[in-house]
This record gives structure tokens, C-alpha cells and sequence, in this order.
């Protein structure tokens, strides 16, 4: 990262509200040359831009964190590919306990080999948690186990309500990363969400910094414990969903 983009970077995150201390911009500089480098032989993101990489995952997954959700919290990020939004989540908020699932092994390798090597965070996080979310969710350790669960990119909303909400404890927050034009979507996981133990969503749209773009930040609390048939098989899950908006 030049010193232009590391500045760019601060202003950045310094109009989400946040503060970073100089250690955390050094992390998100170290993240994305490894990213953009293990890109070259490695599925990572189609974001090949630095400057992007800086607004499209830097700034949209730490928009989250005024939310205020995170703090000393376990926090679990289901599909989390190259670690977006959790790895950055993580490194401007230390105290997370954070746990990356995913179901491709390689990725997760590759994140935690960045964590423990480039970021030198060892124990930064708790766990790389490699398999499918509908599966895991019904390990007794993992299920209801996470104070907040997030998610980006992975599913329509009805599918991503139905694979997060079983891992989230009663009395935790589902956190959905959407694009804004996802109205039809979230209407279309009302029923289920209650019917997994959720309130109605409450939909937030935030502008990304330098941008005019605006994404959406779909909040469920969860009052109810998740019945024990949820969640179901990924076909049964996808019947009837719409494309995903994010
Ligand atoms: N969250 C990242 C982001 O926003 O850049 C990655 C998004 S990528 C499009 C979707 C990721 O979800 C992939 O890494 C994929 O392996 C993972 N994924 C899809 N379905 C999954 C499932 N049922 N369980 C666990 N991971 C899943």
C-alpha cells in the first residue's frame, strides 16, 4: 500500500466514526498486499484494485462496527471467503473473539497461515472453522453458541436467515451484509425469521466512503430459540429463494 492509500485509507475509516491506531492500519496494509498477491494463483476476489480493495472490502465490512455490536463479543462470520468482513472487523476491534467458517478449505488455510504469519496475530482468532453452515449449525458447540453472526455475499436473504440464525445465541444479533435493492428479498424472509427465533429485521442503507454507493445492513435480533428442524438441507433451503442481492 503507498502512503497515499494508507492515508486515504485512515480518512476512510475516520468517517465510519472509527479510529484506528496505527498497528491496525499496518494489519489492513500487510492484509491487502497478501491478498492482492495470493490472488495471482488463488481464487480470493475479483477486486484487483488496491483502491478498491480499500473501499469496496475495507470500508464496507468496517462499516459495521458503529453499529457497536462487537465489543469483547464471540462472533462468528459464516462464508467468509478472503475473511470479509470478520478479518477486518477483528483487526480494528482486538477484542472480538472471532471464528471464520467456510466451506472451502483452502481459503481457510490461506487465512490463517495471513493471521499467524503477515498479521502476527496468532491467537487473533478463535477458530477456522472449514465445513457448511447448515451442517455445523447442529454441532452442539456451534449451535446457538455466538453473540453476533455475520454474514456477506453468500445467499438470499431467506437462505442466509435460515444458515446464521441457528448459530446465534437468544438475546444475539444476525447481521446481514446486503446490496440495497434487496427489498423483495427481506420481505420474503419475514415469516421464516420469526419462525427461526427472530424479530422483525431492521433495515439500515450506509454510503461507503468516496463513494455513491450505498449498501444495507439488515439487523435480526433473535428472541426465541432456533427449532430443532432448522436449519434444513442447502436444496431444501434454496427452493423458492430468489437470486441474492449480495
Ligand atoms: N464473505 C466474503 C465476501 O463478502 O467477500 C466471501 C463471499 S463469497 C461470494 C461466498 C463464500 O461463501 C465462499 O467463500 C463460499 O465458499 C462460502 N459458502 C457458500 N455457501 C456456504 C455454506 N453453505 N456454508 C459455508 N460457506 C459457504
Amino acid at each position: 500500500m503507498t502512503k497515499e492509500q494508507r492515508d486515504y485509507l485512515a480518512q476512510g475509516l475516520h468517517q465510519l466514526g472509527l479510529n484506528p491506531d496505527e498497528r491496525a492500519l499496518e494489519r489492513l496494509d500487510r492484509y491487502l498486499e497478501a491478498l492482492l498477491a495470493q490472488n495471482q494463483v488463488m481464487n480470493l476476489t475479483a477486486i484487483t484494485d488496491p483502491w478498491e480493495v480499500i473501499r469496496l472490502h475495507f470500508f464496507d465490512s468496517a462499516a459495521l462496527l458503529p453499529t457497536r455490536a462487537f465489543p469483547h463479543k464471540r462472533v462468528l462470520d459464516v462464508g467468509t471467503g478472503a475473511g470479509f468482513p470478520g478479518l477486518v472487523l477483528k483487526i480494528l476491534e482486538p477484542t472480538i473473539s472471532l471464528t471464520l467458517l467456510d466451506s472451502t478449505k483452502k481459503r481457510l488455510d490461506w487465512l490463517q497461515r495471513l493471521c499467524e504469519e503477515a498479521l502476527e496475530m496468532p491467537q487473533g482468532v478463535e477458530a477456522f472453522c472449514h465445513g457448511r453452515g447448515e451442517v455445523l449449525a447442529r454441532e452442539e458447540e456451534q449451535r446457538e453458541g455466538y453473540d453476533v453472526v455475520v454474514s456477506r455475499a453468500v445467499a438470499s436473504m431467506p437462505v442466509l436467515a435460515e444458515l446464521c440464525l441457528p448459530f446465534v445465541k437468544v438475546g444475539g444479533l444476525f447481521l446481514a451484509m446486503k446490496s440495497n435493492k434487496t427489498d423483495q428479498e427481506i420481505d420474503a424472509a419475514r415469516d421464516l425469521i420469526a419462525k427461526l427465533g427472530g424479530q422483525a429485521p431492521y433495515v439500515m442503507d450506509y454510503k461507503l466512503p468516496d463513494t455513491d454507493i450505498f449498501h444495507r445492513l439488515v439487523t435480526v435480533h433473535k428472541q426465541a430459540p432456533t427449532p430443532e428442524r432448522y436449519p434444513r438441507s442447502w436444496a431444501k433451503m434454496k427452493e423458492g429463494a430468489a437470486a441474492p442481492g449480495r
